[in-house]
C-alpha cells in the first residue's frame, strides 16, 4: 500500500503522517523534510534551493523526482511509503504514477488534508515558535497557502478520476482526524 497526503502548510501533513507510520508500519517520505535536511548540511543542491524555499515558493520538478526516486525503487520500502507534500503539482503526479509503474507499484489512496487559511495562520504561528523554519513567517506563509492553491487542483481532479481522493476536514482534533483516516486505510 502506497498514499499520498496532502493539504497546505500547517494542515497536519506531518501529524497524520507520523501517526500512520506508527500505526501501520509504513515509511514517511516528506519531500520539504528531504529539501530542508539539503539545506541544513549546506550540500550544493541546499544552497541552490535556500532562495526559492525560503521564498515560499516550488522548487523544480526535476530536483524533487531526483529526490524520491531511489526510495521508490528501494527493497526497504517496498510498497510501504506515505507521500507527504509530494506531489504538488500535476507534472510531479504524472512523475510519481510513472515512477511507480515503472517499479510495479502504484497508489492506493490520496488523502486530502482541507484547512481554512485563518487556522494556517494561527497553526503556523505556533509551530515557529517549536520548530524554527524559515519559512514559517506569516507573509511567507500566506504565500506558501497561495502556492498550494494554485497548483492543486488538477492533483486533486487526478486522483478524483482514478477514484483514490478521500477528502478530510483538517479542521478538527488531531485524534478525530486520525480515526478517519485508519478508517479509510482499513477500508483498502
Ligand atoms: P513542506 O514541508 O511540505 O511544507 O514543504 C516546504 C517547502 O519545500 C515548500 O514550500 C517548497 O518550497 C518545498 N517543497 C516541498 N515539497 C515540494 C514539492 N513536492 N515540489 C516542490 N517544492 C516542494
Amino acid at each position: 500500500m502506497n498514499l499520498v497526503i496532502f493539504g497546505p502548510p500547517g494542515a497536519g501533513k506531518g501529524t497524520q503522517s507520523n501517526f500512520i507510520v506508527s500505526k501501520f508500519k509504513l515509511y514517511q517520505l516528506s519531500t520539504g523534510e528531504l529539501l530542508r535536511n539539503e539545506i541544513k548540511n549546506k550540500t550544493e543542491l541546499g544552497q541552490k534551493i535556500a532562495f526559492l524555499m525560503n521564498s515560499g515558493n516550488l522548487v523544480s520538478d526535476e530536483i524533487v523526482s531526483n529526490l524520491i526516486e531511489k526510495y521508490i525503487s528501494d527493497k526497504n520500502y517496498n510498497n510501504r511509503l506515505i507521500f507527504d507534500g509530494y506531489p504538488r503539482n500535476l507534472n510531479q503526479a504524472k512523475n510519481l504514477q510513472t515512477m511507480l509503474k515503472n517499479s510495479g507499484k502504484k497508489i492506493d489512496l490520496a488523502l486530502k488534508l482541507n484547512v481554512s487559511l485563518e487556522t494556517i495562520k494561527i497553526r503556523i504561528s505556533q509551530r515557529k515558535s517549536e520548530e524554527e523554519r524559515s519559512d514559517d513567517r506569516e507573509e511567507i506563509a500566506i504565500k506558501r497557502y497561495g502556492t498550494y492553491e494554485k497548483n492543486i487542483i488538477p492533483v486533486i481532479n487526478f486522483y478524483k478520476q482514478s477514484n483514490l481522493l478521500k477528502v478530510i476536514n483538517g479542521e478538527r482534533s488531531v485524534s478525530e482526524i486520525s480515526t478517519e483516516i485508519s478508517g479509510l486505510i482499513e477500508s483498502i
